[in-house]
């Protein structure tokens, strides 16, 4: 089944509101195996959208519509698309039963402006919203799906896992699998060559291979007519994957690194100091975003000048001045430094160049040191990161939890396809 997206909305044409409602949908429907051959964006007029679902209904087999279904004067995508469609709008007692209730429930006055987010259109199906007012709207059109969510990104997301994906996938009858493997620390040329071409014997079975700062995200995605052997084929394909890049992998699924060290130390009950420099707080902030991590994450400290690496983590002058602050013996001393001061088991230590000046022929922008301190040692490793001052800060951050994660279960610190 081809799918053409419709994201509406003057924010997202000025390019104010980045279109992440876009991204989500097409992910999640590609996992679903419906094809989405078609992207647009339209303003907030009744013209434009109608304009915009008529093209769509005319090169789709299914349209999916996001935004403009709130209560203000410029959302108007219920009516716009009722009157394309011929399908006059009416209320819906059981939506606006909700709503009322949705209000009572907020202690608050709302306008009866709200109200009109009850109008559906004729013969349409209403999709009950989990996290909000504004239902999901599905209207059949000869023969194709037209469906509408709104542009609030968690009521979208709700809707299109509670209904959007069962929906399309029942319609497109077709069985799919889908993992993903985290890697970190090979190029996806690397993962490429490691890979190869794709095994006979995965029929029903795509790649894609999704890099960012934060490693080489490898999707796969089996579909076929039975479910058996889907399940089958993806679990083929997971076993003999991971047999050739489990060096470099370190999550499956959405999980992120930070997630995955935190487990480590919850595990091992060890807590964590972090001493940063060029990442002004960066790791800290990637450790804190877990939920729970008041339970392995004690304190950071931010050193920038040379007079707070001494004062505060006790870094020794003499070594300052004979080998820089952007130095391995620097980042060491600042992770026991950290270690000690705060009592922890673990201590990290970043220093580096993040540019775009402040580079030197031997220490370019990019030379990152990372150093560690726990009971099982101390290490550190100079890295060359690529990118602008904002990259090279990310990489250095997932860098540190990536060597965390390695030294902390005792693997080789530096990573490896072999
Ligand atoms: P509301 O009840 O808030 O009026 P709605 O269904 O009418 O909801 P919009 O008014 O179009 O939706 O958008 C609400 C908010 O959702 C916008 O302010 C914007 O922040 C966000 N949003 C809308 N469209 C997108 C999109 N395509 N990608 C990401 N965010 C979006």
């Amino acid at each position: 089944m081809n799918v053409e997206i419709v994201t509406i909305g003057n924010e997202v044409l000025s390019g104010r509101t980045v279109d992440t409602n876009f991204a989500y949908l097409a992910r999640v429907l590609e996992e679903s195996s419906v094809q989405v051959i078609w992207h647009s964006t339209v303003g907030d007029t009744a013209e434009r959208i109608a304009e915009g679902l008529s093209r769509a209904l005319d090169r789709a087999d299914a349209v999916v519509m996001t935004g403009g279904l709130g209560p203000t004067p410029d959302d108007v995508t219920r009516k716009a698309v009722a009157t394309l469609l011929s399908r006059p709008l009416q209320l819906d007692e059981s939506v606006l039963a909700n709503i009322r209730e949705r209000g009572k429930r907020s202690g608050r006055k709302l306008p009866s402006t709200v109200e009109s987010m009850a109008l559906i259109p004729r013969g349409a199906e209403v999709w009950p919203n989990p996290v909000g007012a504004a239902p999901g709207i599905l209207i059949v059109h000869r023969e194709k799906p037209v469906v509408l969510l709104p542009g609030v990104p968690n009521e979208m997301e709700a809707l299109a896992e509670e209904f959007l994906v069962p929906y399309l996938r029942q319609r497109t009858g077709r069985a799919v699998e889908c993992f993903t493997l985290r890697t970190y620390g090979s190029f996806e040329s690397q993962l490429h060559e490691r890979i190869g071409a794709m095994p006979e014997e995965w029929p029903g079975t795509s790649f894609a291979y999704l890099p960012s700062y934060f490693g080489v995200d490898l999707r796969v995605t089996v579909v076929g007519n039975n479910d058996h052997t889907v399940r089958e084929t993806a679990l083929r394909a997971y076993n003999e994957l991971m047999a050739k890049v489990r060096g470099v992998v370190y999550a499956e699924g959405g999980i992120g690194m930070e997630e995955v060290v935190g487990a480590i130390l919850a595990e091992k009950k060890w807590r964590i100091a972090t001493a940063e420099s060029c990442t002004g707080g960066l790791l800290a902030k990637r450790i804190t975003d877990t939920p729970g991590s008041s339970g392995w994450f004690e304190r950071g400290f931010v050193t920038y000048s040379n007079a707070s690496k001494l004062d505060q983590l006790g870094v020794d002058e003499a070594t300052l001045d004979a080998q820089g602050a952007v130095s391995a013996a620097v980042a060491e001393q600042m992770a026991q430094g950290a270690r000690e001061r705060a009592g922890v088991e673990v201590g990290v230590g970043i220093t580096g160049v993040a540019g775009p000046d402040g580079g030197s022929d031997n220490k370019p922008v990019g030379t990152v040191f990372i150093a560690l301190s726990t009971p099982l040692g101390i290490v550190s490793r100079i890295h060359r990161l690529l990118g602008t001052r904002a990259t090279v800060r990310e990489r250095a951050a997932q860098t540190a939890l990536d060597m965390l994660r390695r030294h902390l279960l005792e693997l080789p610190v530096d990573p490896s396809l072999d």
